[in-house]
């Protein structure tokens, strides 16, 4: 037996139950992991409140996790028990153990503790996406990064900074905007209001080329507002809602923009694509590029406050479950 956090409907933290259940076997091509570590992530919440859809209820959420390898089942010849693993968008992670397809799990390198790739994981290739496939930055570029003091966040902070970009990180409190200055943004706006005015003053007039906006609904337009002409909106999070009501011809209107709504699972869909990308983010994380900021750690028991706290913007960088 193993326990799991699962809901039986959506709704508020009270519907994640902590759950006692006949420990899994692996069917074809999978494999059975004791977790060392589980990742919280915003998208969890989007999950547990109905926002985006369970594929059948009783569900387990959580999607991010490492650890060790028990058994595997028929046909898997990359892994065997005893191995080092971590998985970044799998459904089922909020438990002591769980199956998950092989192709969806990659190799943990040794010297990458499980904490900090079950905090890291899922936000580092995210960031990745952002910044080298969605808009590829060059150096010297200067771009608007929401929420710069949040698991992603600070992670941006750090890539962009490695690669040579100037970031304006919008934040919500002193506190986090010291955070993320330490982190590597250049600029730091405390609150989401007037942004355009702020953002023009700090590019002497030229607005920026591309803004991240993982805030979604309450930020939308303002970001739009942002951009200097045939600049890049990317819309990647709904943390404040979902964004609605939007008309095609603001893009036009406001310079020709361009907008995009990456999901990171399509990037990844490929397994070339999430073993080239784990390594790229592992790598940075060895030379110190990258440091995964754990600033919550929680019990399995308690991922109900862990997600509170993480909705409730009362969380810095990355979030996870001990089992
Ligand atoms: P964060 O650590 O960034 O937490 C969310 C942050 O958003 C808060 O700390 C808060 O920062 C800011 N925020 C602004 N308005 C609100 C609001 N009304 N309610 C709650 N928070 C608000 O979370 P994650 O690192 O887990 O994820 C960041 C974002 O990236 C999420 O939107 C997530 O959905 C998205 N994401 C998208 C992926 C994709 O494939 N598209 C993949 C992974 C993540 P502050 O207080 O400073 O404003």
């Amino acid at each position: 037996m193993y326990r799991a956090i699962r809901i039986h409907g959506y709704g508020g933290p009270e519907v994640l139950q902590l759950e006692t259940l006949p420990t899994p076997v692996p069917g074809r091509g999978e494999i059975l992991i004791r977790q060392e570590a589980i990742g919280v992530n915003y998208i969890d919440i989007y999950f547990r409140t109905g926002l985006y859809k369970v594929p059948a209820l009783p569900a387990i959420l959580g999607m991010e996790g490492a650890g060790i390898v028990l058994a595997v089942g028929a046909d898997v010849t990359d892994f065997e028990p005893g191995d080092r693993v971590a998985y970044p968008t799998s459904l089922g992670g909020y438990g002591e153990c769980r199956t998950i397809a092989a192709d969806r799990i990659v190799p943990l390198p040794p010297d990458i503790p499980f904490d900090v790739a079950a905090g890291g994981m899922q936000r580092g290739l995210t960031a990745r996406m952002l910044l080298r496939e969605v808009y590829a930055v060059r150096p010297g570029e200067t771009i608007l990064v929401h929420a710069a003091a949040g698991g992603v966040g600070l992670l941006m902070c750090q890539w962009a900074r490695h690669l040579g970009v100037r970031t304006i990180g919008v934040v919500s409190s002193e506190e986090k905007g010291e955070l993320a200055r330490r982190n590597g943004a250049s600029d730091i706006l405390i609150g989401y209001d007037n942004l355009a005015a702020r953002v023009r003053k700090l590019t002497d007039g030229a607005m920026v080329p591309v803004v991240y906006d993982s805030v979604g609904k309450d930020t939308f337009v303002a970001s739009l507002d942002c951009l200097a002409p045939r600049g890049l909106m990317v819309s990647y999070g709904n943390s404040s809602g979902e964004v609605a009501g939007i008309s095609v011809r603001m893009l036009a209107t406001r310079g020709s923009l361009y907008l995009t709504r990456p999901g990171l699972t399509t990037y990844i869909a490929q397994r070339g694509a999430l073993l080239g990308g784990a390594r790229d983010v592992f790598d940075l994380i060895a030379q110190g590029v990258l440091r995964v900021h754990i600033g919550q750690r929680f019990a399995l028991a308690d991922a109900g406050a862990a997600q509170t706290a993480l909705e409730t913007r009362a969380t810095t960088g990355s979030t996870i479950l001990l089992p």
